[in-house]
Formats: structure tokens, sequence, C-alpha cells
């Protein structure tokens, strides 16, 4: 029996979802993307143990899928499995007083929208921002002059091999759109949020004025995967990218956005290759011109 299949199969007698040849596309923001050979939803930390042990000792490569707002996947897919977090990983409880227990799988707008349930400020400056919990850590997700490195206070992670661990406070290594997990290897499974207490009409007019600035200066219309580059120190990318006159631009159904010209969207029957094509396009121009060389925030997969 194929290995990847074995693994499916293994997760679903646990339990868990597992499909194969799942497109990508249907889980990228992009919306772009070949099949992944085998596509597991973990549902416990247990299972996901497991799964792990086994896709080690088989050595199946696995990547480890948010809620794919940060990704770029091959047309030609993923070799191996993805892992996503599914069942209790969503979950997200106070703790009591002013912190959260959050799992990775649960998404950075239901824990806003939780906080605000709760009178608890800090986390607005992430409504709308598209990740996981897990993703958001992963990257250390930010807007309007926060991080969510502001935030967390702790992380629970699995290794590759499915033993448990928890990192906190410096050991995290939060930088911009950096954190300890960059290098690869772990699964965040969860996280501690400390907030403080406020004012729910205050927590959601902050959290309506944030999504209206976002509204306004993102072609949210269209997929895309946000700022496609990190910011270059002491510029933008998006107005480095507008002063070259490459708004606009195409390639097949990629297009940079003439809302921000730091995003590309999908216009269309985009493919994958279509935004590479468009990339390279946008870091040559801008460093022939400006002497800049951009660099991606998005990742690429497969
Ligand atoms: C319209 C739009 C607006 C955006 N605005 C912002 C913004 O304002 N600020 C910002 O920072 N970003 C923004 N983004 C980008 C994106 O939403 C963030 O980077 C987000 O944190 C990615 O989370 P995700 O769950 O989608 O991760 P994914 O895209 O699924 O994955 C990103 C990386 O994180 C890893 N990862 C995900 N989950 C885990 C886990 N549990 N354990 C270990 N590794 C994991 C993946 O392997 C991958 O390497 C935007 C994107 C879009 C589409």
């Amino acid at each position: 029996m194929d290995k990847k299949y074995g693994l499916g199969e293994f997760a679903k007698s646990l339990g868990c979802r597992a499909v194969y040849d799942e497109p990508m596309k249907c889980h990228t923001s992009f919306k772009t993307g070949g099949g992944a050979d085998v596509f597991i939803t973990a549902d416990s930390a247990a299972n996901l143990s497991r799964i792990c042990r086994m896709a080690r000792d088989e050595s199946i490569p696995v990547f480890i899928l948010g809620n794919g707002s940060n990704i770029l996947v091959d047309d030609s897919g993923i070799r191996g499995a993805v892992i996503t977090l599914g069942g209790g990983f969503k979950n997200i409880c106070r703790e009591g007083g002013e912190r959260l227990v959050c799992g990775a799988g649960a998404s950075l707008s239901r824990i806003c929208a939780f906080a605000r349930e709760n009178c608890l400020s800090g986390i607005e400056f992430a409504w709308g921002i598209p990740g996981s919990a897990g993703g958001a850590a992963f990257m250390n997700a930010g807007a309007y002059g926060h991080s969510v490195s502001e935030v967390i206070t702790s992380c629970e992670y699995m290794s590759a091999g499915g033993t448990r661990g928890t990192l906190s406070g410096e050991k995290l290594c939060f930088g911009y759109r950096h954190s300890a997990f960059s290098s690869g290897g772990c699964i965040i499974t969860g996280m501690h949020i400390k907030l403080k207490e406020g004012g729910m009409d205050e927590i959601s007019s902050r959290m309506s004025e944030l999504m209206c600035r976002r509204k306004a200066k993102q072609p949210l219309e269209f997929p895309s995967a946000g700022s496609v580059f990190k910011r270059p120190l002491g510029s933008f990318a998006g107005k480095l990218i507008e002063d070259c006159g490459l708004k606009g631009m195409s390639v097949g159904g990629a297009a940079v956005s003439e809302k921000h010209a730091g995003f590309i969207i999908n216009k269309g029957g985009a493919t994958s290759d279509d935004i590479k094509k468009l990339i390279d396009i946008i870091k040559n121009t801008v460093y022939c011109r400006t002497g800049i060389m951009l660099e991606c925030e998005i990742k690429f997969i497969g």
C-alpha cells in the first residue's frame, strides 16, 4: 500500500478526516495551487501526535496548514501530507481574569469576537487578518502598529515526532513576521493570550474603525494573500511598487492590485505560476530602479 494512502487510512481509523489529491486552491486565499497527496484534519492532540509519529516513521513530509492566507502553493501540488487543525484545536475559552486559552486552529476573527464579547481589549488590531491563531503566532501577524507578540504569553507545540512542549516569553523569539517557529519543524497546537479589561463599546468601535480602514485600502473583493512582500527598512513595499509604475501589471490571471500595490490579486483564473512570474517581475523592476531587493512575506509551498 502507498505510504501516504496508509497515513490517510490510519488517520481515518482514529476518527480524523482524510482525503486524497485534495485541490489546495480550495484551502488558500489566493485560490490557486495543485493537489495535496493526502489532506488530514487532526481533531485532537493525541491523534495529531499519532499521525505525526507515523509520518516521521514512514518519512512522509508534512506541511501544517492554517487558514492558507499567507501561502502560495505550487501548481504541481504538495507531495506528502497536509495537516490542518480541526476539532478541539478550534476551541477558545476564558481562563479566568484577562487570559484566554486558544487552540491553534481557532481563527483570529473568532478570537477577536470572543474577546469583544468578554470585554477584553488588546487584540482589536487583528480583526480582519484572515489567519488562524497558529498561523498568526508562526508569522507574528500584525497590523496598525501592533502584533500578536504583544498578547501571546506562551505557545504549546508538538515536535515532528509528536512530543509536546511549551515556549513562553522571550523564548518565543518574536520579531517582524518572525517567531521561534519560523524555522519549521514544530506544530503550534495552542496558546495563552493576555488581554486587559475594556469597554465593549470602545472595543467594538475600534474594531469597526480598523475594518473600515482595511476595506478602504485593501482589494478584499479579490482573492489574495495580503501583502506579498515584507516592509523594507525605511520604506513601504506598496509605495515602491507603485512608484515603479507596476500598479495594474498582470501575468495571466494575476495582477498587481490597483487599490494597494503591495497586494497581488487573482482577478480570475490565475495559476500559482502566474503569481510567481509577477513576483519576479516586481522584484527585478523594484531592484533595478531603487536598489532595494524586496523580500517575500508569503511562503512558497510545494
Ligand atoms: C486579505 C488579507 C489581509 C491580510 N492582512 C494581514 C495583516 O494585516 N497582517 C498580517 O500579519 N498578515 C495579514 N495577512 C496574511 C495572513 O493572514 C497572516 O500571515 C496569517 O497570520 C496567516 O495565518 P494562516 O493561518 O492563514 O497561515 P497559513 O497561510 O496557513 O500558513 C502560513 C505559515 O504558517 C505555518 N503555520 C500555520 N499554522 C501553523 C501551526 N499551527 N503550527 C505551525 N506552523 C503553522 C504554515 O506552515 C505556513 O508556513 C493577510 C492576508 C490576506 C489574504
